[in-house]
């Protein structure tokens, strides 16, 4: 929906030139491993395709998407000869799907590896797959029993033209946590094991925090998402990547409060003097998650205002008591996710990550995509 910029409720800034001094970042940072990226859920909410695109004029070669439809609806906006892999790998009976449209399959189980194979087979070629393997996440891969059945049976993988095996980190933002080096061996042991069959096996291990712990967790290609969109990939240390997203907030109207008056649903603020309250455009229907209430804050030309009360569904109310009146006029812009204010900033207030924070920016918000 293309709106009047003027007319919105709250305007979405999404930088492309940080994006891309990110992607170069980390390509800084892996050296000769390739970096690829992580496009799933509408990259991360910023808009897959033209962030996808801006990453492919950086010289990325590689996008994750999670599911089959993601893969469709971007195969159509980027070049065929850059690879689209779908992380959840085929919905049962939609193999054919992935020949149609030129987008390559993670195999998570032998039921996907065999059904795969049967496509190679009637189709008389090898068709391209990364095969997923579990090293402790227990989440998506082939198990330990089934990497046995494959070792046992190397007839599992003809006619599948193996482009990596991967396998993915559970706690890779914590550097100390020693389930890191466990998956690595558990990862190497396997490669090992492979290798015998296929020599020339490349891997892909790392997503943005896995870059991070340094070079044996690099192999040949890294998958990273979060740090592209300027989320913090180390735990407890200072961010190096470039903010992506800006969030502004219009003011709908103020009004002067009395002591003792409650604010909001549920009357979970009270104003102890009096108070001038700013109602801004912004709620939890747009992903401004109701977690923030009480606890989040906003930046109006650079002073620090505390949300208070109950987020709403379509507003939030702010303490501007100490701002001047002149920068209150309705219509006036408020800074939600801004350099004073992170994304993981915003998370933290909300309990939750930046990542839940990206993904649930929402559809009112007014997208506007600089690349300057
Ligand atoms: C989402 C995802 C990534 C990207 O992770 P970030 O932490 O955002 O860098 C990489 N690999 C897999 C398997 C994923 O699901």
């Amino acid at each position: 929906m293309q709106q009047e910029r003027g007319r919105a409720g709250a305007l979405l800034t999404i930088d492309l030139r940080a994006l891309r001094n990110n992607f170069r970042f980390l390509q800084g940072l892996l050296g000769p491993a390739e970096c690829g990226a992580a496009v799933k859920a509408d990259a991360y909410g910023l808009g897959a395709i033209p962030v996808s695109q801006a990453l492919v004029a950086e010289g990325c070669r590689h996008l994750f998407v999670a599911q089959l439809e993601e893969a469709i609806s971007l195969r159509a906006h980027i070049a065929p000869e850059i690879a689209i892999y779908v992380m959840h790998g085929s919905p049962v009976g939609y193999e054919a799907e992935f020949l149609e449209y030129a987008c390559t399959p993670v195999l998570n189980s032998l039921d996907q590896i065999r059904a795969w194979r049967a496509l190679a087979v009637t189709k008389r070629q090898a068709l391209p797959a990364i095969i997923q393997i579990d090293t402790g996440m227990a989440r998506m891969g082939l198990s330990r029993a089934e990497m046995k059945a494959w070792f046992a049976d190397a007839s599992l993988t003809e006619g599948i033209d193996l482009r990596y095996v991967m396998s993915h980190l559970a706690c890779a933002e914590d550097q100390l946590d020693p389930m890191n080096q466990q998956q690595l061996q558990a990862f190497q042991i396997f490669l090992t094991h492979l290798r015998l069959q296929y020599p020339s096996l490349k891997a892909s291990f790392a997503n943005s925090s896995g870059i991070f712990l340094g070079g044996d967790f690099h192999f040949d290609l890294a998958r990273p998402g979060a740090a592209l969109y300027g989320v913090a990939p180390v735990a407890g240390q200072e961010s190096p990547m470039e903010s992506v997203v800006q969030l502004q907030g219009r003011i709908i109207q103020t009004r002067d409060i009395a002591m003792g008056t409650t604010v909001g649903y549920s009357k979970t603020w009270k104003a102890t003097q009096p108070s001038r309250i700013a109602t801004v455009a912004v709620g939890y229907a747009d992903g401004w998650l109701r977690s923030l209430s009480n606890c989040g804050v906003a930046h109006i030309a650079g002073i620090e205002v505390p949300m208070v009360g109950n987020v709403s569904m379509d507003t939030i109310t702010l303490n501007v008591s100490h701002v001047p009146p002149a920068l209150l006029v309705p219509g006036a812009l408020v800074d939600l996710i801004c350099p004073d204010n992170t994304v993981d900033q915003v998370a933290k207030q909300a309990g939750t990550i930046g990542y839940e924070i990206l993904t649930s920016l929402g559809p009112r918000y007014q997208r506007h995509y600089v690349d300057v």
